[in-house]
């Protein structure tokens, strides 16, 4: 049997491109190499002539994204000799923090909006024995406090503001290159700091610069210089258009200005103050790209559909790109023969009351008997 090395994580894959060195000790849970899925029913259902992908992201360590961008920013901290790091979440970061932290030895303090997050995020955080700190408040405010405190406590911030983290989450668009052979025409995201927005675009530039192309200063690395230092050589020729969708009632870059109150079901980008949102403008105008908002209901069934259709079942928030793709592309904003990419941020089974809420799957309850099983069978069965 041929062997191939072991998968070890995106830092290893990516170490040119990625702030490290030889002597970095890497705290890796083996993040990234996430399966770019091609739904087969989904275009039909739609009766479009699309090439429609998602990359699923909830297949990460802890089940979201967020593991690309913490296996950077935890690396550092630990390289820079930080003991702790802290961070306000929605959740995922804190599930993601706490695991980096205790593969690191140091500890983490995850700041959660009180009754705000779902259920298997939070088991994720206690689980990992971060200490978890409830505000009474949201994420914004829970934000705000994160940066005051890290002016004053021994702490590293592990949001998306440290520049690491969209640093390890811009491998995303590496993959997505690699697996098509090109950038797709449309790539969607839920967006709800933006820093995951801007990271993708973060990657598409390096691939597609030549050096000799100005690219975004959103690279923290390339700010400044106008190019960039990682981009040894233009990969593919062309970038993807940038569609960032948020819920209806949590959209700043719809509105044009910062919300105080988010709310919707999508927990995960309930977020009204977006911590990258010059970047994510920037992203906007460069890639020629837009914002749209989807209601919560849109949101709920884009991700049934998505389980029932397709087999692949998301959180809430990151099935707000397919509720948000799929109207685009059904209004022709999105031509046909496009080749267009949904990120799923997150695994459906991070948020299973929201789930069990909307399923309408018969839940059946019988004697255990043959001629019941037999007749639950007949009534049941499809077409
Ligand atoms: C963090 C998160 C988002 C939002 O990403 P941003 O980078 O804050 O825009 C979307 N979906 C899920 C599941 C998340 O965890």
């Amino acid at each position: 049997m041929p062997f191939r090395p072991r998968y070890t994580g995106l830092i290893e894959r990516y170490r040119d491109r990625l702030p490290v060195n030889d002597d970095t000790r890497l705290i890796s849970l083996g993040e990234g190499n996430t399966p770019l899925i091609r739904l087969e029913n989904i275009p039909d259902l739609l009766g479009k002539d699309i090439e429609l992908y998602v990359k699923y992201e909830g297949l990460n360590p802890t089940g979201s994204f967020k593991d690309r961008g913490m296996t950077m920013a935890v690396t550092k901290a630990v390289e820079q000799g930080s003991q702790a790091i802290i961070c306000a979440s929605t959740g995922n970061t804190s599930a993601s923090a706490a695991a980096y932290a205790s593969r690191a030895g140091i500890t983490a303090f995850v700041l959660i909006p009180d009754g705000k997050i779902a259920q298997g995020k939070l088991a994720q955080a206690m689980m990992h024995g971060s200490v978890i700190i409830q505000i009474k408040g949201n994420f914004d405010e829970g934000m705000q406090l994160v940066k005051e405190v890290a002016e004053h406590a021994p702490v590293t911030i592990v949001n998306s503001i440290n520049p690491f983290r969209l640093q390890g989450q811009k491998t995303a668009a590496f993959e997505i290159v690699e697996e098509l052979g090109r950038a797709p025409d449309y790539h969607c995201l839920p967006v709800g700091n933006a820093g995951n927005i801007t990271a993708h675009w973060i990657g598409y530039c390096e691939y597609s610069n030549g050096g000799d192309k100005p690219i975004t200063e959103a690279c923290a690395f390339c700010a400044g210089e106008g190019h960039c230092r990682f981009a040894s050589g233009a990969i593919v020729s062309q970038r993807p258009t940038m569609v960032g969708y948020q819920a209806a009632g949590s959209a700043p870059f719809i509105q044009g200005s910062m919300v105080d109150n988010p709310e919707t079901v999508a927990t995960a980008i309930r977020i009204g103050h977006p911590q990258s949102w010059d970047y994510a403008w920037k992203v906007q105008k460069e890639s020629g790209g837009w914002f749209d908002a989807c209601s919560d209901e849109e949101i709920l069934k884009a991700q049934k559909m998505l389980a029932e259709k397709e087999g692949v079942f998301c959180e809430p928030a990151s099935a707000t790109s397919l509720a948000g793709a799929m109207r685009d592309i059904q209004n022709g904003k999105i031509a046909e023969g496009s080749t267009v990419v949904c990120t799923l941020t997150g695994h459906g089974l991070k948020d299973p009351d929201t789930a069990i809420k909307q399923s309408t799957s018969p839940l059946l309850t019988i004697e255990p008997r043959l001629d019941q099983v037999k007749k639950a069978i007949e009534e049941n069965m499809a077409g």
